[in-house]
Parts: C-alpha cells; sequence; structure tokens
C-alpha cells in the first residue's frame, strides 16, 4: 500500500490522493487538516496583495511550508 508523509506534522497518510487528502507544495508532501490550516494562515496576507501575482504566491507559500516544518505545524490563528 502507497503510505505518505505529510512534512510538518509527521502523520502517515494511507493510499494518499493527490490534491484531495494531500497536497504536494514547494516539493513537500502535505496532509489535508495542515493545508486547512495553511490557508488559514496565508489567507489574511494573500488579501492585501493587490494585484495578484503567482510567482510571490509561490514564494509565500514555500516560505510558510518551510516555517511550519521547522515547528512541525502551522500557526492557524
Ligand atoms: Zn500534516
Amino acid at each position: 500500500m502507497k503510505t505518505i508523509t505529510c512534512d510538518v506534522c509527521q502523520s502517515i497518510l494511507h493510499s494518499p490522493v493527490s490534491g484531495r487528502s494531500y497536497f504536494h507544495l514547494a516539493h513537500r508532501d502535505i496532509c489535508e487538516p495542515c493545508h486547512d490550516k495553511m490557508q488559514f494562515q496565508i489567507k489574511p496576507v494573500v488579501r492585501t496583495k493587490m494585484p495578484f501575482n503567482y510567482k510571490w504566491y509561490d514564494a509565500l507559500v514555500r516560505d510558510s511550508v518551510e516555517k511550519a516544518i521547522q515547528k512541525g505545524k502551522f500557526d492557524a490563528k
């Protein structure tokens, strides 16, 4: 059986489905609960960015993911 370990919280996912039960972002595997928290964390930042820019967004995601991996979680407010 295929398993994936979330790079942030270290949970093991069985038979993961990309884009549904896990997300591949910034060359990392992220489980759905962590992905939700990340969205929650970056949404207020994304909202202030005008005009929206994908390069900037990618950098923001990468930065948030790397910080979360160091802490073992996303700081969802
Ligand atoms: Zn996780």
